[in-house]
């Protein structure tokens, strides 16, 4: 067992408001809907907002599976909302959004994962924004490709699945995931739409070796994986994970280096950098490829 570590001081969260984020914040309050950047207190919400950018979690916030670094609840997950895609456009024309992401929990409970409401939900917000851009950040799906082409199918600007941690610490971090599975997932959304952009995101700070995290990049390489972001883990309640190493933000700009050197088209690395962080930017950068 490691000391607890002291919280350093470039963990800090940014106390800016923008325009936008007050408008957005305003909707959100007046349409009850539920977004990643407020539930997970993100602390990039101004900056995001006020660059248009918002994640929504659909398929419900009760999660089949329990990973230890993860503050959404487990448990029976909640009856399919049909009406969710539409919500969820609707909400996004009303923030009038320029990058969406679109994330869910673990629906292991359904044959297909959930896979046909993230396709819907992406031509709901194609529908109302068109010049919107939309990510979605996918579980696993079990393994299952049929439910990967169903995402694949509704064409995405993003295709973002986290390998999370190292292999070494993947049993430990995300129980019922299985580091292959994420990386082999990557491989095939490549193979089933080579034009879209795959990304995929490590938290720092777990018990992960430096040289374990430069594997990772490769393995992430070899399946062409696109675009990559590398965030600190912060420990959400006392009983998840604890944090092992606070990573300074010089060594989150030699990891950029190092992933840059591998051939990845953007990475975005630093203390607080979350999956969907700076994401319009990546979309940006992914059509300039
Ligand atoms: Fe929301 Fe993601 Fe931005 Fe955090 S990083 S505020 S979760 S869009
Ligand atoms: Fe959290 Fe995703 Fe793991 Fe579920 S599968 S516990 S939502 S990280």
């Amino acid at each position: 067992e490691t000391a607890k570590q002291p919280k350093p001081d470039w963990i800090r969260i940014k106390l800016t408001t923008g325009e936008n984020y007050q408008d957005i914040k305003g909707m959100m309050r007046s349409k009850t809907l539920h977004t990643v950047c407020e539930e997970a207190r993100c602390p990039n919400i101004y900056e995001c907002w006020a660059n248009r950018t918002a994640t929504f979690m659909i398929l419900g916030d009760i999660c089949t599976r329990a990973c230890r670094f993860c503050a959404v609840n487990t448990g029976m997950p909640t009856e399919l909302d049909l009406q969710e895609p539409e919500r969820v456009a609707e909400a996004a024309e009303g923030m009038n959004l320029r990058h969406c992401v679109v994330t869910s929990v673990a629906r292991d409970d359904l044959k297909d994962g959930g896979a046909k409401i993230f396709a819907e939900t992406v031509a709901a917000i194609r529908r109302r924004l068109p010049l919107c851009s939309v990510e979605v950040l996918i579980p696993d799906f079990l393994g299952d490709r049929g439910s990967l082409q169903i995402v694949m199918d509704s064409n995405p600007d993003i295709l973002n699945h986290n390998i999370e941690t190292v292999e070494r610490m993947s049993d430990r971090v995300r129980a019922k995931a299985k580091y292959r599975r994420s990386l082999e997932l990557l491989r095939q959304a490549k193979e089933m739409k080579p034009t879209i952009p795959t990304k995929s995101s490590i938290m720092l700070g777990v018990g992960e070796e430096w040289d374990e995290i430069l594997q990772a990049m490769d393995d992430l390489r070899a399946v062409d994986c696109d675009i990559l972001t590398l965030g600190q883990y912060l420990q959400p309640s006392p009983q998840h994970l604890d944090v092992v190493k606070y990573y300074p933000p010089e060594e989150f700009a030699r990891l950029k280096e190092e992933g840059l050197k591998r051939g990845f088209s953007h990475v975005e690395a630093g203390p607080l950098v979350r999956s969907s962080y700076h994401a319009h930017e990546q979309v940006q950068s992914a059509e300039k490829t």
